[in-house]
């Protein structure tokens, strides 16, 4: 229930449908990729054959679902979405593979998440389109083998070094999404609200895209947060100072942190001086469970350069100490 946890919640599934961008011209950022797949899609249209299948891996929230539905609107495809997790057995997925029309996608999201077995069924479908569906049990058990329509496959991983390599070199081509620019994420905080009917300056876009963690799903929550802001206390405009000031509400700071980053800032500074301070003695501090530190706050106070874990405790830079607004001790921090 953080306002700034990148997966996706009730209410960003109610409405990202409408948000998401529909062509590949239309997808913000992600040069590489986009270029990248642009290609493959080209040249499968040219052959008139289903393209090679696509690998997506990134960080949750970064568009890979998006895409996914983008690649099968450029191929005027239909496509299938369903999730590793939902595939526990290898039934579940001949099932699915077997319903495929000619040409579909097929959008396995979470793919490191689905079991063994239906992995394995996985690489023959990929491969050959064709899977053996088993018959009965023990030494009675009979493979029948099952033709597939050619499809594609868009996997999505949050982690692409999780992926047993048979299964990733089956992917033709695998597209690394990275975290977006702050100037991208401003284009994407204007584009939705245009289709939010949200009237916004670009001071007051980039503010939002500041504070969003290089995160378009995180973008579009704080964005409608805003707007509720403005409309309430306002006239419904949002300019810089209204969307400081909605999100300071909200206790998400201009760097994007939130009220339990913060915590685990100010502990270790205040606290232990800056560190090294082992975990556990910081969770105690803030009044967390050690996982919750580690899992929730440390990620993003690392990749912002505020945090390190060292082998002898959690250190805090000098980054930290300035961007609490705090000057470092002569020993303490980095
Ligand atoms: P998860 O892995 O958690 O499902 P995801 O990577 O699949 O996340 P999406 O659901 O595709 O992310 O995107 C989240 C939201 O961000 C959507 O509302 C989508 O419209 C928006 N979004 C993502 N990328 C872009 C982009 N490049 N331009 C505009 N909007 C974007």
């Amino acid at each position: 229930d953080r306002l700034v946890t990148p997966a996706a919640d009730g209410e960003d599934q109610a409405v990202e449908a409408a948000l998401r961008p529909r062509q590949l011209d239309e997808f913000i950022g992600q040069e590489r990729v986009r270029e990248q797949l642009s290609l493959v899609l080209q040249a499968a249209r040219q052959r008139g054959s289903a393209p090679d299948h696509v690998l997506l891996s990134g960080p949750p929230g970064l568009g890979k679902t998006t895409l996914s539905m983008i690649i099968a609107a450029e191929l005027g495809a239909p496509i299938r979405i369903t999730s590793g997790p939902a595939i526990q057995h290898a039934g579940d997925l001949a099932a699915i593979l077997s319903s495929l029309t000619e040409g579909e996608v097929l959008f396995l999201d979470e793919i490191h998440r689905m079991s063994r077995p239906a992995e394995e069924m996985l690489y023959m479908a990929m491969e050959d389109f064709r899977v053996d569906v088993i018959v009965g049990k023990g030494p009675g058990a009979t493979a029948i083998p099952l033709e597939l329509p050619p499809f594609t496959l868009v996997g999505a991983t949050t982690r692409a070094g999780l992926l047993p390599p048979p299964l990733r070199d089956r992917f033709g081509f695998t597209g690394h999404m990275e975290f977006y620019a702050p100037a991208e994420l401003q284009r994407v905080v204007h584009r939705s609200a245009g289709l939010l009917d949200v009237e916004i300056d670009p001071a007051g876009a980039a503010e939002i895209a500041g504070r969003s963690r290089g995160t378009p799903r995180i973008a579009n929550r704080l964005l409608r947060r805003v707007r509720d802001y403005a409309q309430v206390k306002h006239d419904g405009r949002v300019s810089r100072e209204i969307a400081a000031q909605a999100l300071d509400v909200y206790e998400v700071d201009a760097r994007g942190l939130d009220r339990l980053d913060r915590a685990v800032l100010d502990a270790l500074l205040r606290l232990f001086g800056g560190g090294p301070v082992g975990l556990s003695t910081l969770a105690v501090a803030v009044g967390e469970e050690s996982e919750t530190v580690e899992e929730v706050a440390e990620p993003f106070l690392v990749r912002e350069g505020l945090l390190a874990r060292t082998p002898r405790g959690r250190i805090a830079t000098a980054a930290a100490w300035r961007h609490l607004g705090l000057t470092p001790p002569a020993q303490g921090g980095r």
